[in-house]
């Protein structure tokens, strides 16, 4: 399934698997001037190839190596020619990923192997924009989100989903996404967020800023309860009332454990 619709000069298509009419999980990409901002997954590059067909793509840029990312590079290569670009770490991450747990080979598949070109520099230039890589790991340790100061644009890969977010996966950092989510809004502009879920954020700073403070605070009380002696699972259930459904569906991937363990984390 793909949808797309028109934001100004971005385009955005939805997409996600289809298993028995209904989608599993939606990810998005970005199209503007030319350039397609991540690439989906395996399951929908098929669909994404055809949807962009007859539309100008001359480059891609994948924010992180993560396979709901880069799924599509490799059809976007082979048909329509387009050349694709990451930061050297990710180019270094892709045949480095760990192999998939089972919900995520179902709801996005193993990428097929691709030509990913280490970008030098810190930007990309379109016909009619510059955009700046800026490095925001914490999510994975290759994140990064191209910011178009200009328009105030920020393609935002995976840094930002809610601003009351409940649940990472065990190899995210929680403190160094509170980094990333500070350096964007030290930028002396607006900024208007494209996530990868899909959400468009006109008032990026003030959703940034939600998020961290609701960071700031789960972090506070998780060390007080930590310091009056309580166990991680029962944090969880004072903060949260028990952990997320998320976690069984995911193998404890996705879980409420895992944010309050990095909160607590001795500073590096
Ligand atoms: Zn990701």
């Amino acid at each position: 399934m793909i949808e797309i619709s028109q934001h100004g000069p971005v385009t955005r298509l939805t997409m996600g698997r289809e298993l028995d009419g209904k989608v599993l999980y939606r990810v998005a990409a970005y199209l503007v001037d030319g350039l397609l901002i991540d690439t989906g997954c395996r399951h929908t590059a098929a669909e994404l190839v055809k949807t962009l067909r007859g539309r100008e793509v001359r480059q891609a840029y994948c924010t992180h190596y993560h396979e709901d990312h880069i799924g599509g590079n490799r059809l976007l290569q082979e048909q329509l020619k387009v050349k694709v670009w990451a930061h050297p770490r990710t180019v270094s991450l892709i045949p480095k990923a760990p192999a998939l747990y089972p919900y995520q080979e179902l709801v996005w598949g193993y990428p097929e192997p691709a030509l990913v070109l280490s970008l030098d520099g810190d930007c990309i230039q379109t016909a009619n924009c510059r955009f700046q890589v800026v490095e925001t790991p914490g999510h994975s340790e290759d994140h990064t989100v191209l910011v178009e100061p200009e328009r105030g644009w920020c393609f935002s890969g995976d840094l930002f989903i809610s601003e009351k977010i409940k649940v990472i996966r065990p190899e995210e950092d929680a403190r160094a996404i509170m980094g990333s989510m500070e350096k964007l809004l030290a930028l002396p502009y607006r900024l208007t967020l494209f996530t990868s879920i899909g959400r468009i954020v006109p008032q990026g700073k003030e959703a940034l800023r939600a998020c961290l403070e609701h960071l700031r605070e789960l972090q506070y009380n998780a060390g007080r309860l930590q310091q009056e002696g309580l166990a991680i699972p029962q944090i969880v259930e004072r903060l949260f009332g028990g952990e997320s459904s998320l976690a069984a569906l995911t193998g404890g991937q996705f879980a409420a454990e895992n944010l309050v363990k990095s909160l607590l984390k001795a500073e590096p």
